[in-house]
């Protein structure tokens, strides 16, 4: 039976760059893979772009008005689906894709974080956690070498506690550092 997966992480930890190297995986074997993002993310526009500087097109755009069952259409001769910034799909559009690994016997892997810059699960990574059959962290280091868990967001270079919950890296001089428990209190709280 195929399985709907959530691997997460803070941010930085080369979560696009696994997804290529999944969908590299299928290829190799003549299998198809589909690639879906939420709008959310508009980092990248219509592709998603690791850190090692590889670009990949994205298959499907899902807003988050929309079905994902309805994106995605048949799935026929899809052999695995992945997901970026799973984060940011509704708790609905989680549950969309759970049943869709059941009923089309497809797996689904999700990559995404877990919480946002205050340390407040994101509701599409919460509903993930809740649900997915399969959970496992993907492990970044933080500046001082530890563990990374949390994502300091920084204005122009600072460190800020206050904001929206989503802002994308790159854009408006936001840009995040992932960081252990410990700096996070020191730089961030
Ligand atoms: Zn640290």
């Amino acid at each position: 039976m195929a399985k709907l997966y959530f691997r997460f992480s803070a941010m930085n930890s080369g979560k696009t760059t696994a997804i290529m190297q999944v969908a590299h995986n299928y290829e190799e074997r003549g299998m198809h893979v589909l690639l879906m993002k939420p709008t959310t993310d508009t980092k990248g526009d219509t592709k998603i772009i690791s850190r090692l500087g590889i670009d990949r097109e994205v298959d499907v755009l899902v807003g988050p008005a929309e079905s994902v069952t309805k994106q995605l259409g048949d799935l026929r001769d899809i052999a695995c689906v992945l997901i970026d910034e799973a984060q940011f799909l509704t708790p609905k559009q989680v549950d969309e894709i759970f049943w869709l690994s059941i009923e089309k016997n497809i797996p689904f892997m999700a990559y995404g974080l877990r919480t946002d810059f205050q340390t407040i699960g994101f509701p599409g990574a919460s509903r993930l956690l809740e649900i997915a059959h399969d959970i496992q962290e993907i492990k970044t280091i933080c500046r001082c070498g530890k563990k990374a868990v949390f994502n300091g967001r920084k204005i122009n270079g600072i460190f800020t506690a206050e904001g929206e919950q989503v802002a994308i890296d790159g854009q408006d001089n936001v840009d995040y550092e992932s960081l252990c428990a410990n700096c996070y209190k020191k730089l961030v709280k």
